[in-house]
């Protein structure tokens, strides 16, 4: 029987394969107290134990990548910290067989760990727990657990990895990992992601409902584990998985090759990313830019309000990867299905229409004003454009614009310098601001159209809810007339506006964009090369003529028939 499992995505990306459930090596030993006179034999057997350990990590870090070698080099100054060193003498000393000594030591140092605040550091509990094993491991002269004689496209599934485990197995035949347990910045999440393996954590019953053999397609972007998919879906996740592979693999497709029509139309390539590691953000210059970046990622991944600090570093990394290239980061989007665990808000009968994004905003001035005052920070190292998510009227507009202004002041009373070139944009993703879309672009200096928000709201479908798929109809021609409205608005103003939603990055959505008049799509990654490949095969000539022809349809139906006809094969 089919089923879906759901979690927290580590690393971005898509498998489908065959599950190995892994169970790492567990420390066990028998607590054994030791008389006087096998003290010397006892503090032997544990420096030889780390001794022999420690060959196994300069191994590891020798045939490692930067990132991950990092990561054992911590591991090896701990393993090799006179400090805990003593600290396993003295416990011997008084009585203890080495194992219970080294096992002690490193306890009291988790539970110090455990106390933090920090969700970050709290994940190091898991090193110490790595290095412990393995020094009692090496004492009982056992072999690693490896995950290495592995069968092609295997998905891993544990209760929880090591570092040590992520790093040893052999990543050519792994193509995902899940765990019930393990957070973003846990060392494990920052090696599948240094490896590009798809990780999900944070799935609750996956090792009841998973066993060795099953297969399981995984959507780690939307954080989704399907047991036993339909042949359809696992052709999709295959798909995705096929395209995103070959986007990371050669993304020289868009390096510096405009995208450009048949008859010489430049269409800008931009792409759409929540919070990325570094190489992720690898690819951010090959492209014409960052269209969407959803800074409510940040939050969510974070244990607790992400503080100025933080988003200021997080927002220069992109920029600084992106160099030129312009990067919109859209303010905090939290509300309808983006919640923050750590943000406790009143409960609504219709949260998608309720207190949420910009209006939130406004109702927490100093959560917004908090991240503005990163966002202006950061503009001086890139080219940073701010966005505004559902905004439903001119007003709405404003306000944003004003706490923005009230933000410039207060950095220039502290003397903190940020870029005067900030532009700032409108995300067009309710009905009623595709209508005022002549007003808005009057202030605005670009839009972005958020069709995933505006086919919901213009045919009030909860785009949530998949028992009522038929009635989300991104072709609806309502869907494109109101699309057609904004564009011709900002474009009479001489303001640029572009599409982040997910139609952007579909063949049929792209096709009919650009006939609507759009020069700029944004999309998630894996789609760029497809849809770039389609925009040089295509000419704006007849896709403007299609688009025309489909504002006239009555219905969606209609409208998918003639993009069908009129698409190059
Ligand atoms: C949209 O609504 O189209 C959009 C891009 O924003 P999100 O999907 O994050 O709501
Ligand atoms: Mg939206």
């Amino acid at each position: 029987m089919s089923r879906t499992l759901n979690g927290n995505s580590l690393s971005q990306g898509y498998a489908v394969g065959k599950v190995f459930k892994y169970v790492p090596y567990s420390a066990d030993f028998v607590r054994m107290r030791i008389r006087k006179d096998q003290v010397t034999e006892n503090i032997q057997a544990f420096l030889a134990a780390r001794e022999r350990a420690s060959k196994e990590l300069e191994n590891i870090i020798s045939a490692s990548d930067k990132e991950t070698a990092s990561v054992f080099q911590a591991h090896m100054m701990m393993l090799t910290d006179p400090e805990i060193e003593s600290e396993v003498i003295s416990q011997i000393e008084s009585g203890k067989c080495f194992s219970w000594a080294v096992s002690d030591v490193f306890i009291k140092y988790e539970e110090t760990l455990s106390h933090s605040s920090d969700e970050s550091i709290k994940e190091r509990i898991n090193d110490m727990k790595d290095i412990e094993a393995r020094i009692i491991r090496c004492a009982n002269q056992k072999k690693e657990n490896r995950l290495t004689d592995l069968e092609d496209n295997t998905i891993i599934i544990a209760s929880m990895l090591y570092p040590s485990d992520t790093a040893t197995m052999d990543h050519s035949r792994i193509s995902g990992i899940l765990t019930e347990n393990g957070g973003m910045t846990s060392h494990t999440a920052i090696i599948a992601r240094s490896y590009g393996i798809p990780a999900i954590s944070g799935i609750n019953g996956l090792l009841k409902v998973i066993k060795t053999g099953d297969e399981v397609a995984i959507d780690a972007v939307a954080g989704k584990v399907f047991v036993h998919p339909a042949p359809e879906l696992k052709a999709d996740i295959q798909l995705k998985a096929e395209a995103l592979a070959k986007v990371r693999k050669d993304s020289s497709g868009i390096i510096g090759v405009p995208t450009v029509t048949l008859d010489g139309t430049r269409i800008d390539m931009l792409a759409n990313i929540g919070t990325s590691s570094d190489s992720e953000l690898d690819f951010v210059r090959n492209v014409d830019g960052i269209g969407l970046l959803r800074t409510e990622f940040l939050y969510m991944q974070s244990p607790t309000f992400p503080s100025e600090q933080q988003q200021f570093e997080a927002y220069r990394k992109v920029l600084e990867h992106a160099g030129t290239n312009p990067v919109s980061f859209r303010t905090i989007d939290i509300g309808g299905d983006k919640v923050l665990k750590y943000w406790k808000l009143p409960e609504e009968l219709n949260p998608s229409m309720g207190l949420r994004s910009l209006r939130l905003c406004f109702a927490y001035p100093e959560v917004f004003k908090t991240q503005l005052r990163a966002l202006l920070r950061s503009s001086v190292h890139g080219n940073l454009q701010i966005m505004f998510p559902m905004v439903g009227t001119l007003e709405d507009f404003q306000r944003a614009l004003t706490i923005l202004e009230q933000c410039r002041k207060e950095l220039d009373q502290a003397g903190v310098p940020y870029s005067d070139s900030v532009k700032t944009g409108v995300m067009i993703e309710i009905p009623s601001a595709a209508i005022i879309a002549d007003k808005l672009a009057e202030i605005a200096d670009f839009a972005s159209i958020g069709t995933n928000d505006l086919v919901q709201y213009t045919l009030a479908v909860d785009r949530m809810n998949t028992d009522i798929d038929s009635y989300y109809q991104q072709f609806n021609p309502s869907v494109l007339m109101l699309v057609e409205r904004a564009v011709k608005a900002f474009q009479a103003a001489g303001k640029s506006i572009c599409v982040c939603g997910e139609m952007a990055g579909t063949q049929y959505g792209a096709a009919i964009l650009t006939g609507l008049g759009l020069r700029s799509l944004s999309m998630d990654r894996s789609r760029l090369e497809s849809i770039r490949n389609l925009m040089c095969r295509c000419t704006i000539e007849s896709l403007s003529s299609m688009a025309q022809q489909a504002l006239k349809c009555s219905s969606q139906d209609e409208v998918l028939r003639i993009v069908s006809q009129s698409l190059p094969q």
